[in-house]
């Protein structure tokens, strides 16, 4: 807004317009493009097309203008080719902003700042579709409740920044080993849930327990300080074929509530 009133105060008060308006790289010059560039990286992350396309529209506008401008400084009437192409350029980049902004919106409510991983919205339905998968295939789905054990007192020793990032570590850590068809979502607090899909047993219950023992051996690194080693219990649940995520969360709520009353740093699973 500021850079096109820039452009009117030149072509109606003669105000000579900065280097954003009639510089080459004007385009890289503006205010717009130095934020845009600084947060490139999220944009390209919603869609890649899209952030390509935003580019060169806002090097277009800028281009109409800038030929526009010098047009004018000559003493030559702005060209009218010019000026279509600026109202042009100019709508669609409004255009696709207004788009990323529903992506960043949708996306934010779906994924958690701290971690980056999944939240529950959604979950329900793909929840359903993965039993179908399973019951397809011959696999066994099972829900994993996974709570960090004590991580009250994580927060208390440390602080609530330090708890934070054991929180991000986790998540990081948890990501290297599940496959990309097993949903893994940050439930709550420091509770995850993750949905495995196994062909048997013995198949969930050592999953369940290479969590227990990665997380156990993969302390919080910090700066300066020893590391923090940081533990979890796991509930696991077999889901029945027909049965709800509600019950199911309530059964591997149980199996965690069991493995925390053994001594937590473990897994247990729910009787059928
Ligand atoms: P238990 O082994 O029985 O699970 O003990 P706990 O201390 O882990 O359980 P409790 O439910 O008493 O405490 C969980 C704590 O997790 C309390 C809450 O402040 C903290 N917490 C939840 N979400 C976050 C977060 O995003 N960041 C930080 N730093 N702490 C969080
Ligand atoms: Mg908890
Ligand atoms: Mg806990």
């Amino acid at each position: 807004m500021d850079w096109a009133r820039q452009v009117l105060r030149y072509v109606v008060l003669r105000e000579s317009p900065g280097e954003d308006v009639l510089a080459p790289l004007a385009h890289t010059l503006c205010q717009f493009n130095r934020w845009f560039q600084a947060n490139r990286v999220c944009f390209d992350e919603l869609s890649p097309a899209k952030t390509v396309r935003l580019e060169a529209v806002h090097k277009g506008m800028h281009d109409a203008v800038r030929a526009i401008c010098t047009e004018m400084l000559a003493g030559q009437p702005g060209p009218r080719h010019y000026v279509e192409l600026f109202e042009q350029s100019q709508s669609e980049l409004i255009e696709l902003m207004a788009q990323f902004k529903t992506l960043f919106l949708t996306n934010a409510a779906q994924y958690d700042a701290l971690t980056g991983l999944r939240l529950r919205a959604g979950i329900e339905t793909e929840f359903v579709q993965i039993q179908k998968i399973c019951l397809r295939n011959n696999l066994q789905l099972y829900a994993a409740m996974i709570d960090v054990d004590h991580f009250k007192s994580i927060n208390d020793r440390y602080g609530h920044p330090v708890g934070d990032s054991a929180l991000r570590h986790l998540a990081d850590t948890l990501k290297r080993i599940v496959r990309p068809n097993e949903p893994l979502i940050r439930w709550g607090g420091e509770e995850f849930l993750l949905l495995l899909q196994c062909p048997g047993h013995e198949a969930a219950a050592s999953a369940a327990e290479r969590i227990v023992q990665l997380v156990r051996s993969s302390p919080v690194p910090r700066q300066q300080d020893d590391p923090i080693v940081m533990t979890v219990t796991l509930g696991l649940a077999k889901v029945d074929s027909d049965e709800s995520l509600d019950s199911a969360i309530e059964r591997a709520d149980r199996a965690l509530y069991a493995g925390k009353e053994a001594g937590r740093d473990r897994y247990a699973i729910a009787s059928d």
